[in-house]
């Protein structure tokens, strides 16, 4: 794939239809895989035939493998801003070898790291009776379910993350961990890492604060599901069709 510059400027993407010109770059990485991110000034103007456009509104106007590159651009600029200095003595930081930052003073010295978050998809009962245990969040847009979701903590593994998360959220027991996949998600540094399970024991007792509401739904009677940015989507567009 031939190097391109990926342009931001605050949080927005550049779209550009045509080559873009020399940029003054308030910010710029340049990718292991050679393609140069960069962010420019708010106040930059913004030249003929380029859109200005949030990530999450750019996914149905790229395509994937652009998007996904757009992401990851996202998420080293995030990553260099919001490491500019040593967190144990606040001496700038200066650039060290793989990719990392290091303290010049101290010698503390910092990679770009992700924030893991788990995320399953836990059914019961088979053919025509399957049902999937699925929740609202607070922040969800009406009417939308998805599967449960949660940070790891430190020291934690994905598996213990995945049973912690499911107790603390839905109050029940899961069996059959499996892995299903796994999404960069760029908002601002995550990795999203999915899994299928199936039910054990215990009734649906939901979280109060961070869970609006969960039921089981039947395959047949699904709500309205996330959009399909998400591996969420992905999980359950696979249950669906009797894949998980
Ligand atoms: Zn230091």
């Amino acid at each position: 794939m031939e190097a391109v510059r990926i342009v931001f400027q605050g949080d927005r993407l550049w779209l550009a239809e045509r080559d873009l010109p020399e940029l003054p770059a308030q910010a710029q990485v340049r990718l292991p895989e050679g393609h140069l991110a960069l962010r420019v000034a708010e106040d930059h103007p913004v030249p003929e035939g380029v859109e200005v456009l949030g990530l999450r509104e750019a996914f149905a106007r790229m395509a994937p493998e652009a998007w996904v590159q757009a992401g990851r651009a996202y998420q080293w600029l995030a990553w260099e801003a919001g490491h500019r200095f040593c967190g144990a003595c606040a001496t700038p930081l200066a650039p060290a070898e793989g990719h990392g930052r290091r303290c010049p003073a101290c010698g503390l010295t910092v990679f770009p790291s992700n924030a893991t978050a788990v995320i399953v998809l836990i059914g019961r009962g088979q053919g025509a009776d399957r049902e999937l245990a699925l929740a609202r969040s607070p922040h969800f847009k009406p009417g939308v379910y998805s599967a449960v979701a949660g940070f790891t903590e430190p020291g934690e593994s994905l598996e213990q993350a995945v049973h912690r998360e499911v107790a603390e959220e839905l109050g029940i027991r899961i069996q059959n961990l499996r892995y299903f996949g796994s999404q960069p998600w760029p908002f601002p540094n995550g990795l999203m890492v999915a899994f299928l399970a199936d039910h054990l024991e215990g009734e649906l007792k939901p979280d109060p604060v961070e869970i609006e509401d969960a039921r089981w739904f039947r395959l047949d009677a699904l709500p309205d599901l996330p959009s399909a940015l998400s591996i969420a989507r992905w999980m359950l567009d696979a249950a669906v069709e009797g894949r998980g």
